[in-house]
């Protein structure tokens, strides 16, 4: 496994690497979500192209920037056991070097539910997932689940800017009780911890209700809003019925809906959905 860090030097080792090319674009402290995407990659593709980069024009004024968890030698360990091929660190100057003014975006998917409560959160996204389609030349690109929102809107600037690639989305890797993996697990304390299967416990009664035949879209997100109020802990920021497509919010009758939520436990912000009509 070649580790780079230079547009140079991915350049020249991206020019040995066999096709298709599968990416999975990660911020590091990885977890066996990010594995889980890894594997796909290197299943479908002859090569495997890992990015390990901490946005910071994806992050708002008050988020955690600073803060989030890094530990690179940890995650090239799990890369080289995965079969990766390479991995790029790119350089903050490199990515947004002086006078940087470029930008990339979709315009409505990007400002509502997330982006309503981070503006410009997907900005930086795109921007930056643009750049690292780019500079790797892939064939597929992997995106998890988890990032529903991401996920529909990284398709849709694929498609509209045509690049030459496919866009994979993945399912959502939990732990046994229910918790989506994500990087931002490890903010919480025990008691938190506990607290934060709500999110889980409150996707699953709304997944439960439409299966036994609940269909209004109201009743749904009452569902799940009943179910976070019972955990103190847990302070909600939106809880969502959306078309899973254009995501906008649905009211009355509904075939296939995007449940999501973002939840405040304590001082992490975790966001959660499922799917159901699919
Ligand atoms: P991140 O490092 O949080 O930017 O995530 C990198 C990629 O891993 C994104 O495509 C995420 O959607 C995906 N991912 C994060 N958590 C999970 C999870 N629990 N299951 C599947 N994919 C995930």
């Amino acid at each position: 496994m070649k580790v780079v860090t230079t547009i140079a030097e991915l350049n020249t080792f991206r020019a040995t690497l066999p096709n298709p090319v599968g990416l999975v674009p990660t911020m590091g402290y990885l977890h066996e979500g990010h594995l889980s995407l890894v594997r796909r990659a290197r299943t479908d593709c002859a090569s495997v192209v890992v990015t390990i980069f901490v946005n910071p024009t994806q992050f708002g004024e008050n988020e955690d920037l600073d803060a989030y968890p890094r530990d690179l030698d940890r995650d090239f360990d799990l890369l080289s056991a995965e079969g990766v091929d390479l991995v790029w660190t790119p350089m903050d100057e490199e990515i947004y070097p002086v006078g940087y003014q470029t930008w990339v975006t979709v315009e409505e998917l990007s400002q509502i539910l997330e982006g309503h409560h981070r503006p410009g959160h997907f900005r930086g996204v795109t921007t930056v997932v643009a750049k690292l389609f780019n500079a790797t030349q892939s064939d597929k690109a992997y995106f998890g689940q988890k990032d529903a929102q991401q996920a529909v809107v990284i398709q849709r600037m694929a498609h509209d800017l045509n690049f030459p690639l496919e866009v994979i989305v993945c399912p959502t890797l939990r732990e046994p009780d229910g918790l989506a993996m994500s990087s931002r697990n490890t903010y919480l304390d025990p008691k938190q911890r506990e607290a934060a299967t709500v999110l889980y416990r409150s996707l699953t009664a709304a997944v439960q209700a439409f299966e036994v035949g609940e269909r209004d879209a109201e009743v749904l997100r009452n569902r799940m809003s009943e179910v976070l109020s019972t955990e103190p802990l847990a302070q909600p920021q939106y809880v969502s019925v959306a078309d899973p497509d254009t995501l906008e919010e649905l009211n009355g009758p509904v075939e296939r809906a995007l449940f999501s939520m973002a939840v405040y436990v304590g001082k992490t912000r975790l966001i959660d959905n499922m799917i159901v009509g699919d």
